[in-house]
């Protein structure tokens, strides 16, 4: 590996700020059960030359960013290729919307074809480091895909649930990779329930959004990409389509570190979260001024991985987004699915419903004044098409 390794020093809690220890795996707060972050020893990494330029000269890889990365022993790192995506412009759309500059962080072509393959690659790391035999995790979909191929590449065993309505595609790539498919009635909230009596009952290890907290750690290198493909000139705002909201959260924080690294200034993107208006429970928190979302029922959308109707990490996305001075935005599946179509037609840029959500979102705000004339905006492809 590249470097001379990771500058991981311990685990802190999100919320009530205890202190927990880097070694074994690592689950939830053991004060409040609030989900845990990792903490890096920023100064030393600096002081032994982790750079902008540093990074540029290796791999196009996630892993060029191994100085942050919880991972301690390189023979840990579980990897399928994954990182180092393109930022695809959308000049047309800008024209239309008077914006200085559209991208696109095209994460489509990532292993198992979603961004979820960031998270699990540093979750199956961690995993294995911990020497964690059986992974298990409930799933929209993507989640799951990624966690049966990097679970399959560790050697480790992966149990799965599903909604039995998940796309196809996720059903059929966990099984390609052997994993153990459990399909329920019902949502991911229901899925989850299923997950943690075989974690009762079999020892699996939970690799939950953020009931883990190196999936986080994976997403962060979402935010470090984008600054270093922008040459450390964050955009105006960045447009996440957000379920369990690890992305943005992520994000965030790799904001934060690069700050402490003095690669970049006290300057921050306006984070916006968007939701499908079928299940979106952080957009009323949102606009309610609450800390916290509420359970919502009768999640229901085509965008599957935005139909989570309460995130364990909901208080940290508001937190971020209300920090930032952004917003949180619903679409329609009606929206997102035209969007999607003529994003399509005019630029064969081909979009996921999630991803066509965060064009949606940006029409609206650019309507409203949530994004003003001239603004540099980023959305995401979080997963392929073709896996719809
Ligand atoms: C999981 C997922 C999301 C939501 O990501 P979070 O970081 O959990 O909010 C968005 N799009 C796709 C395609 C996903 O699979
Ligand atoms: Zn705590």
């Amino acid at each position: 590996m590249t470097g001379p390794g990771s500058f991981f020093t311990h685990l802190q809690c999100s919320s009530c700020g205890e202190a927990a220890p880097r070694d074994g795996a690592a689950t939830v707060c053991g004060a409040c059960a609030k989900p845990l972050l990792a903490r890096y020893d920023l100064a030393a990494a600096r002081a032994a030359g982790f750079s902008p330029e540093k990074v540029r000269a290796r791999g196009r890889s996630l892993w060029r960013y191994r100085e942050v990365l919880p991972v301690l022993a390189d023979e840990n790192v579980v990897t399928l290729g994954e990182g180092a995506t393109p930022l695809v412009d959308l000049p047309g759309l800008a024209a239309r919307l008077g914006l200085a500059r559209v991208l696109v962080k095209d994460e489509s072509m990532q292993p198992t074809l979603s961004f979820k393959a960031r998270g699990l690659a540093l979750a199956v790391s961690k995993a294995k480091e911990a020497g964690v035999r059986e992974i298990a995790l409930p799933s929209a979909g993507n989640a799951a895909g990624a966690a049966a191929a990097y679970g399959a590449r560790a050697g480790l065993r992966v149990h799965v649930a599903m909604p039995e309505d998940a796309p196809k595609a996720n059903v059929a790539e966990c099984r390609a990779a052997g994993a153990d498919v459990h399909l329920v009635k019902g949502l991911i909230s229901d899925a989850a329930k299923w997950v943690r009596a075989g974690v009762e009952r079999e020892g699996w290890f939970d690799v939950s959004t953020l009931r883990e907290p190196y999936r986080i750690e994976g997403k962060k290198t979402l935010g470090y990409e984008i600054a270093d493909d922008l040459d450390y000139d964050l955009p105006d705002a960045i447009v996440y389509p957000t379920g369990g909201g690890t992305g943005l959260i992520g994000m965030w924080k790799a904001f934060a570190e690069m700050e402490a690294l003095r690669w970049i200034g006290p300057r921050r993107p306006r984070m916006v979260a968007v939701q499908a208006a079928g299940c979106p429970p952080i957009v009323r928190a949102f606009e309610e001024g609450a800390a916290e979302s509420r359970f919502f029922e009768g999640a229901a959308t085509a965008a599957a991985g935005l139909r989570v109707p309460k995130a364990l990490g909901d208080f940290l996305v508001l937190r971020a987004v209300r920090e930032s001075g952004g917003a949180a935005v619903a679409v329609t599946d009606g929206e997102l699915s035209e969007d999607a179509r003529v994003i399509g037609s005019e630029t064969g840029l081909l979009l996921c419903p999630e991803g066509a959500a965060t064009v949606s979102a940006l029409k609206k705000l650019a309507a409203s004044g949530g994004i003003r004339a001239n603004e540099r905006v980023v959305l995401f492809n979080t997963a392929a098409w073709a896996k719809y």
